[in-house]
Formats: structure tokens, sequence, C-alpha cells
């Protein structure tokens, strides 16, 4: 018989050596996530400034090694996403409220991102355990060959059994390297087509269940920005060196105007001048319908040869 042993060649070699690196740096970022999400505890209490949380989770961020991948999210009750304090925020945390709290940690930028509620007497204790628990079967069935709608569906069915609704536009999403938001989506609701999950893919999983209408709209305000891809002439120069600062610092990843306003006195004029050019992209605040409730859980996730490998919590912890 011809037994033919199977070599791999320099580059084949090389590439794997890579591919390691690249995983042991997602595996870094993550291991500071599980930091900054222990250090969450005893900081969102009731009387706590918003802006206090964001500042001490970035800076935590930084000292622990990494470089945040998106401004620090606390988002309050009927508010979905995309909430990070103003420069000067005077947002306080209340009592009976439910308080989420989304954070990115990138090393060189590979990206863990992760999430978590606090209920802070806000009477549905049950919502954030429904986010949870459909978090955790999500996780549970993520596996090379299933597909991206298979989870959605778990997830649907999961908040659904609790009595509450998922966000249909809000989804857990691929990650790549300084790309927080990859071509493939792990939706939260039921839908006819999905896409098979990959070894080797990495996942950011979220779920969001709330009281309200399961949809979300945009408030006429944004906090967050990322630059795109255009270029056209700009005519402030405070515009120059908003877009100057932002790609060198933050290599299109998102940023906050808080980030900046130190560096640009008239970073208004220049945001305004970038957003209507179509330069900026604003991550307007998304919040489902008034006096609603909703609670988010979210993981980043290595999709191995048998299961996943989740990056932002301890070994030993259970999910
Ligand atoms: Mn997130
Ligand atoms: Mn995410």
């Amino acid at each position: 018989m011809n037994e033919k042993k199977e070599e791999k060649t320099v580059e084949e070699t090389e590439e794997e050596v890579e591919e390691e690196e690249k995983f042991e740096k997602y595996r870094k970022a993550g291991q500071i996530a599980v930091k900054v999400r222990k250090q969450l505890e005893q900081l969102v209490r009731v009387g706590t400034p918003v802006i206090e949380i964001c500042n001490r989770v970035e800076s935590l961020i930084k000292e622990l090694g990494g470089s945040p991948a998106f401004p620090c999210n606390v988002s309050i009750n009927n508010i979905a996403a995309h909430y990070t304090s103003p420069p000067n925020d005077e947002t306080v945390l209340e009592d009976n409220s439910i308080v989420k709290v989304d954070f990115g940690v990138h090393v060189d930028g590979f990206i863990a991102d992760t999430a978590i509620t606090f209920d802070l007497n806000s009477g549905f204790e049950k919502l954030k355990e429904a986010a949870e628990e459909a978090l955790r079967i999500a996780i549970e069935n993520i596996k090379p060959g299933v597909k991206t709608n298979d989870i959605g569906k778990l997830i649907h069915e999961k908040i659904r059994e609790y009595g509450y609704t998922p966000i249909r536009d809000l989804s857990g999403h691929l990650l790549d390297e300084y790309s927080l938001h990859g071509a493939k989506i792990i939706p939260n609701i039921t839908l006819p087509h999905g896409e098979p999950i990959e070894v080797g893919e990495v996942y950011a999983v979220e779920t969001f269940a709330s009281t309200g209408s399961g949809t979300v709209h945009e408030k006429p305000y944004a906090y967050i920005y990322r630059i795109l891809p255009v270029r056209i002439p700009v005519r402030f120069s405070s515009s120059r060196k908003l877009l100057k600062l932002a790609s060198e610092r933050f290599k299109g990843l998102p940023f906050a105007e808080r980030w900046l306003v130190k560096d640009i006195p008239a970073i208004r004029l220049a945001i305004k001048e970038l957003t209507t050019k179509g330069i900026l992209y604003e991550y307007r605040v998304l919040a489902d319908e008034k006096e609603s409730m909703v609670a988010q859980a979210e993981h980043t996730v290595i999709v191995t040869e048998d299961g996943c490998e989740i990056i932002t919590m301890d070994k030993g912890e259970e999910l």
C-alpha cells in the first residue's frame, strides 16, 4: 500500500502560527473584558453618574493593556443600544431602572465584545433572566455547520417562553480585525434564511429581551461615530483635525465625541460638517417604545471544531 504522509508546506505552517497568534489576541482581549465585567458589579449602583461608568470602564481597559473597541455604552430602560455619555453628561443611575453596560476591548484590532444587564429594582428581574437564558441556549448550540437562523430561532423561542419580545432589529455579529460588524449576523428572531457557522469564526452573540414592541427607533441624537472610507474635501480645520486624530487613533472603529472634545474645540461644528457630507457615520441612540424595558446579554465566542470557546468568561465560570 502506498501511504502518502501529508507534509505541511512552510506557508501552511506560517499561516497556522499567524492564526494562533490572532486567537491569542482575541483571548487576551477577552481576559481583559472578564476583569472589567467583575469591576462593574461595584460600579453600577443607584446614584452613580453614567459618565463615571463610561470613563472607568474605558480607563480600566487601557490599564489592563487593551484598548476600547468602541465607547462604553450605558443604556437605560427602553434605550436598547448606542448611548454613551456626551461630554459633561449629568445623567445619574436611578432606582427602579434597568441598565445595560456594553463594552468592547481590542488587542491589535482583535475584539472582545460583551454586555451585562443590571437590575436596579426595576421589577423586571425576569427580563434580565430571559436575555441571559437566551444567550446561554444560543451559545450552547453554536458549532460548525449550524445555521445562524437556527440560533435565532432558539433565542426567539426562549425569550417568548418568558413572555417577552426579542428585539428584531438588533443582532449578534461576526468580528474581525478592526471590524466590529462582519458579514454574518445571528438574529434575535426566527428568520427563513441563514448561513452556516464555520470553524475559526469569532462572533459576538447578543440577545435583547423587551417588554415593548421588539423594534427600535432612532433617537434624534448620537454620541458615537465612525469614519467612513469616503474622501471628499472638507471646509473647516476642526473637521480636518477630527479626521486626522480619529483615523490615527481608532483605525475605523467607533469613537465618542467625549474622547476628542479636549483636542478639538469646535468639535460640534466638525461633526456637523462631516456627518452632513457622509464622511462620519453616526450611531443614533436606539430605543424601544416609551415606558418599555429592555435587557441585554452578550459574550464573544470563537467557533471550535465541536462547539465554541467563550472568551469573555472565566474558565470554570458558569454561563
Ligand atoms: Mn456589545
Ligand atoms: Mn455586539
